[in-house]
């Protein structure tokens, strides 16, 4: 198991754990690009967005809910935040297990890349 966040998720590496249920694990991001970032990612591994089966959409419906109410809980759902996953190399992943950043806390960049 050399997966830096499956290794999160059996707790063999430390990390700000903000949520945790049966199938989704949330924490703060070890290098923040802004006040609030958080990564909200499924327990199961799953490589990459393109890797999503139709069995797995209600798994992220759930994890946009919990991004939104982490970013309640945060303070920053009512000045506005944002949710992003990279997908691929081209994509900007550098971390090979589907995650979600929600980044907020400041006024984000106008341009996505
Ligand atoms: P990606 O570029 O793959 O979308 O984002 C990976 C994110 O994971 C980066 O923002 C990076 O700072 C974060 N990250 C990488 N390794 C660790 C770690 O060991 N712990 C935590 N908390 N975050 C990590
Ligand atoms: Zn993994």
């Amino acid at each position: 198991m050399d997966c830096i966040f499956c290794q999160i998720v059996a707790s063999k590496i430390p990390s700000e754990i903000v949520y945790q249920d049966d199938e989704v694990i949330a924490f703060r991001d070890i290098n923040p690009q802004a006040p609030i970032h958080l990564l909200i990612i499924p327990k199961r591994h799953i490589p990459s967005l393109t890797h999503l089966t139709e069995e797995d959409l209600p798994l992220m419906g759930r994890m946009v809910n919990i991004a939104n109410r982490l970013a309640r809980r945060e303070g920053i759902a009512e000045a506005g935040y944002r949710l992003v996953i990279n997908c691929g190399e081209q994509g900007g992943q550098l971390v090979p297990h589907l995650h979600m950043h929600l980044i907020g806390g400041r006024r984000l960049a106008d341009e996505l890349g």
